[in-house]
């Protein structure tokens, strides 16, 4: 099976669906990411170029230890997807044809962060009308916690590959705990299990739910 990530920024595939990923990858699913922005607002005292340079070499190293296969960077500029969609949208669309698949993660739509928000526009104006078959897409947890889960993975086994992987975004370990937030009880544990959680929103188009 073919997946694609969507991370608007550098750290959103490992924090959001890494576990996930792992087990696709492990399962012989090819995996590709694609990340809108080069989060290099995340790096301020660094010039733009090479804040981007950085991250984008953390995410390169995270892929690896993800088992992702492929990366793409779309370099729109951090916090302002949304008043990109239509450029994210004519660079996502030739890698949905090349990758053809079947299951995309992506940040959940009612995510705070408008750049998390807008990376379902950018796949609604990439996806258009006519490609078959649809893909099923999965909207994943960063920010804000989601009210109700359609999808639930256990990521027991996988959960020191995505740790690995949230420490290769080093530039910016200082500013988030990482750790601390994808071990905090509910909703990341259940039954004692440590879960990456989503909702699924299936359809001819993936549609923003509020
Ligand atoms: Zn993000």
């Amino acid at each position: 099976m073919n997946v694609l990530v969507i991370a608007p920024h550098p750290d959103d595939e490992a924090l959001g669906c890494g576990g996930t990923v792992c087990k696709h990858s492990a399962g012989g699913d090819r995996v590709a990411a694609v990340f809108l922005t080069s989060g290099e607002l995340g790096l301020k005292q660094l010039p733009r170029d090479r804040a981007r340079q950085v991250r984008e070499s953390e995410a390169r190293t995270a892929a690896r230890i993800l088992g992702i296969e492929r990366i793409e960077f779309l370099r729109l500029p951090d916090w302002q997807v949304g008043q990109h969609i239509k450029e994210g949208a004519r660079l996502l669309r030739p890698i949905l044809k090349r990758e053809t698949p079947e299951v995309i993660y992506l940040p959940h739509p009612s995510d705070w962060h408008p750049d998390h928000q807008a990376a379902w526009l950018v796949l609604q104006a990439a996806w258009g009308r006519g490609t078959a078959p649809p893909p099923k897409a999965l909207g994943y947890e960063v920010w804000t916690p989601l009210s109700a889960h359609d999808q639930v993975e256990n990521i027991t086994k996988t959960m020191p590959r995505k740790i690995r992987a949230l420490r290769a975004h080093r530039s910016q370990l200082d500013e988030f705990d990482y750790e601390r937030a994808v071990s905090i009880p509910s909703p990341f544990l259940e039954d004692g299990r440590i879960l990456d959680s989503s909702r699924c929103d299936e359809g001819p188009m993936p549609h923003p739910r509020t």
